[in-house]
Parts: C-alpha cells; structure tokens; sequence
C-alpha cells in the first residue's frame, strides 16, 4: 500500500495543476488553456495562456487527502472508474472513503501516487502499451486518412488529459483481472494519446514556421490548422522578386535601366513627384490620418524609388513602408489554406496595403512551361513593349500565395511601379478594398472582371479551368 509522508509539489508538465489541494474536480479551464488545437507563434500562445490562468480563482481547500490506502477498478459504472480508497486528514478511520478519479483528478497526494508508481513499473508499462500501439497502429492510419478531424473535433468536446492517461496506464499494470470495458478505454487512449503528440509536435513546428514567416514579412503571422495534422507547405519566403533567366527570351540582355527619381520637398499630387514625371496621377491620399489608394483601377501606382529626394515616410511610399498587421495562415474546409485576418481588436482599413505577392519573374517562354499549378500571376503587359512578365510564386513566395480566390472579394491585387513602368521590375501588391473584420479571410480575384478579355480573345486551350468554391452568391462557377 503506498504511504505519502510529505506533500512536496510535483513538477508539473503537460496539462497538470501544480500546488492545488483540494478533494472535488475543478474547472478545466486551465487544460483547456494548454490544450487548445490553434498553432500559434510562440508568444501568441504565451500571452493566450497567461490570461487564462489569472482567470482561474483560487478555490479553497475543502478537505485534504491524507494518504492513498488501496486502489480499485469499479465495473459498475459504464467507463469503469479509477478509484482509491483515501484517508482524509484531521478525520477518524470512518471517513475513509472510495473517491473516483473526478474527485481526485487535481490532488496532489493522488498525482504523486500515480507519478510514483508509474516511474517505479516503467519499463513493464511501457512494454504493455508498446503491444497496445502495435495493434492499433492500422486503426490509428486508418483513423487519420479517413477522417483527420476526428480527434480535433472530439478534443473540442473533451480536452486529451495527458495525467488521465498515466493514471489508466498505471491501473492497468497494478490491477490483476483487468475487465474487458477498462482494455477498450485503455485503447481508446492510446489512441488519442498518438493524436495529441502529433498535434503537439506540429504545432510547435508550426509556430517556428510562422516565427520565421513574422520576422521576414515583417509583421505578425500565426498558423493555424484545425481541419487536420498538415503544415503549409514548404517554399521558400522571399520578400523581393528575383528575375530568372530565360534562355529563350532577349530580357536578361536588356540595358539596366535606372529610374529616375523625384526632387520634390514634399511628395503629393501637387508636386513635380514621380507619377507626374511618368505621366500618370498621384496613387495615394491622406483618409482619416491614413495612406490610402485614391485610383481607380487599372491605373499604374508609380511609387517613389532609391533616386528620390524624399525619406521613407514619403506618402508615396505605401508598400515599401512598415505595417501593422496580425494575420492568420489557416487550413480551409475545401480550399487548401487562406489567409484571414487575425487581429482581434482592430479590422483592417479598406484602402490598406496588405501584403506584396512575391515569386520568380519569369519570361514567356519559361512561364509557360510551368503553367501547371496556379501560383502564376501575370505582370501587367500594357503600356509598353518590355515583352510578357510572370510572377510565379511556388517555390519562392510570400503569405500572399496563399490568399484565396473569391468572385466576390474583399481585397485586390495592384501593380506597382517605378517611373520607368518596366513590368520586370513591377510589384504586385494586395490591398483591401473594403473594412476587414477579425476571423474574416482575405480573398481576391484571380482574374478579375476588368481584366477579362472578351470571350472571342480568350485563348482557352491556354487557360486551365478550375472549379470556384468561394461560396459567394455572385460566384461565376470558375477561377479561369
Ligand atoms: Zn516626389
Ligand atoms: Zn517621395
Ligand atoms: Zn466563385
């Protein structure tokens, strides 16, 4: 019979309350906290976990256990319960009672019993449940590749309880005659036990992804999967095109050319500024103590350049400027992942420049050969005779890959340009067009309605139709 002279904490890992003594289960709140199924940058989660645990009032200690004198299995109930029989301190022998594993969940005479014994029959233990894995290894697969939410959705309802598990393990090795509904829990367990693992070694890696991804884009992103296990995939974060060459096309001959820049004291619509110089109106405008666009669309954005006078607070240096913005990389129902906006307490203002949508620019011929996925955007091919320019962002991009098409969008894509208007060295960038709200994901039209040729143009051998699933009631069916 185990005997517990002192109550020295235990160290807590996982979802294990520390330092609290008292006999009937508590809120879960604080398991929930760490149990929660979002991947998240590390400090996001911090800060999430901080506050949930000065939430939580101390509750008072009601009655304390003494000691742990026998321990049972008890069939009756309908998932077999753990249970000890506790002596209660300051109490006669006529109180000890039988307590469930509810009742003494969070007690920490009960957790070192359990710790103890389960360091003391390691290594039988974990033989047993290494047996236990080998069986359910193809339920477990079998689980995962037919319906991956299942374990997300279940530990919505009841958070995995890491402690739960090591006291069913230990119970399971003590206990002689092991009823058949006590095995089916045990493997239920393990079970679920392989899934928190795995959703844990995820969302660590996740948050190292996004930690990466916040730094380079320079504002902060957190990742996010609850539809299953998978991380974004893997490229490259770029936050500047690169021009690859392109043996077949005359481009990388091409002189370099150098724009020029502007001379202005202070840079508006009224000054000498680059778009004035380039013939083209002024890009943006001063709205509420804001930058925002004031074109209309199609119209080039000419951006001042390294040859400018002007510092980089100039008002018409909108993308290459810092911005505060949360956003989230999460996994969609039906289309692959998405980018939503992920700060709580601030929307995003329409007119704001959100993200630029980096990749390789690629030269005709090369474009075409790798036109069989669709992170390809063309550059802007009008005004000039510089030839035909593509963005092509799979293995080199930014978080903007990952925005989304809608037919009915909240957000646009713009080309940005220096005076000389040259599409190579053109940017494509993201803004809002109207107010984004926290948990709202960012779409844009991949081929939008003033940049659709009329059907006899359309060279649809070219074009590789794909099936629209934006939900909008003004979808046209299609993407291309
Ligand atoms: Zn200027
Ligand atoms: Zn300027
Ligand atoms: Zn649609």
């Amino acid at each position: 019979m185990p005997r517990v002279k002192s109550k020295r904490s235990i160290e807590s890992s996982g979802s294990e309350s520390p330092n609290r003594n008292f006999k009937k289960s508590r809120t879960s709140d604080e398991f929930n906290a760490v149990n929660n199924n979002n991947y998240q940058c590390n400090s996001a989660k911090k800060m999430k976990n901080k506050k949930k645990r000065t939430s939580i009032k101390e509750i008072p200690v009601v009655c304390d256990v003494n000691k742990i004198l026998s321990y049972r299995l008890n069939p009756a109930s309908p998932k077999v319960i753990l249970e000890c029989l506790v002596e209660w301190a300051n109490a006669g022998p006529n109180s000890n009672s039988w307590e469930g594993m509810d009742n003494l969940r969070y007690n920490l005479i009960f957790q070192e019993f359990i710790h103890n014994e389960f360091n003391k029959h390691e290594m039988e233990i974990f033989v047993k449940i290494a047996n236990f894995k080998q069986k359910l290894r193809s339920k477990i697969r079998k689980i995962y590749n037919e319906n991956p939410k299942w374990y997300i959705m279940h530990s919505i309802v009841q958070p995995f309880d890491p402690f739960e598990y090591k006291a069913h393990q230990v119970f399971y090795h003590l206990i002689k005659n092991i009823p058949e509904k006590f095995t089916i829990l045990l493997e239920e367990l393990v079970i679920k036990n392989y899934f928190f693992k795995l959703e844990q070694t995820q969302r660590t890696k996740a948050g190292l992804i996004a930690d990466k991804m916040s730094e380079l884009e320079g504002i902060t992103i957190v990742i996010d999967n609850e539809e299953d296990f998978e991380l974004p995939p893997e490229f490259e974060y770029i936050t500047k095109n690169f021009l690859v060459d392109d043996v077949n096309q005359s481009f990388v001959e091409e002189p370099k050319d150098i724009p020029s820049g502007c001379k202005c004291v202070s840079c508006g619509p009224t000054s000498e500024c680059c778009p004035m110089l380039a013939s083209e109106p002024f890009a943006y405008k001063e709205a509420n103590k804001r930058t925002v666009i004031g074109l209309k669309r199609q119209e080039a954005i000419i951006e001042c350049n390294e040859n400018c006078k002007c510092n980089k607070k100039c008002i018409n240096r909108v993308t290459q400027q810092s911005r505060n913005l949360v956003l989230c990389l999460f996994k969609t129902a039906n289309r692959g992942w998405g980018v939503k906006n992920a700060d709580r307490k601030s929307v995003i203002k329409r007119g704001t420049f959100v993200l630029e949508y980096t990749g390789e620019v690629l030269g005709n011929h090369e474009a075409s050969k790798r036109k069989v996925h669709s992170y390809l955007f063309d550059l802007n091919m009008e005004r000039n005779n510089h030839g035909f320019y593509t963005i092509d962002a799979y293995k080199h991009g930014s978080l903007a890959r990952f925005v989304n098409h809608s037919c009915e969008p909240n957000c646009s894509m713009w080309f940005i340009n220096d005076c000389l208007k040259n599409p190579k060295n053109q940017k494509l960038c993201i803004f809002a067009d109207r107010d984004i709200k926290y948990d709202e994901e960012l779409t844009i039209d991949y081929c939008p309605r003033y940049d659709v040729p009329t059907s006899d143009q359309i060279d649809y051998s070219q074009k590789f139709i794909c099936e629209c699933h934006c939900g909008s009631s003004l979808c046209r069916g299609n993407i291309y």
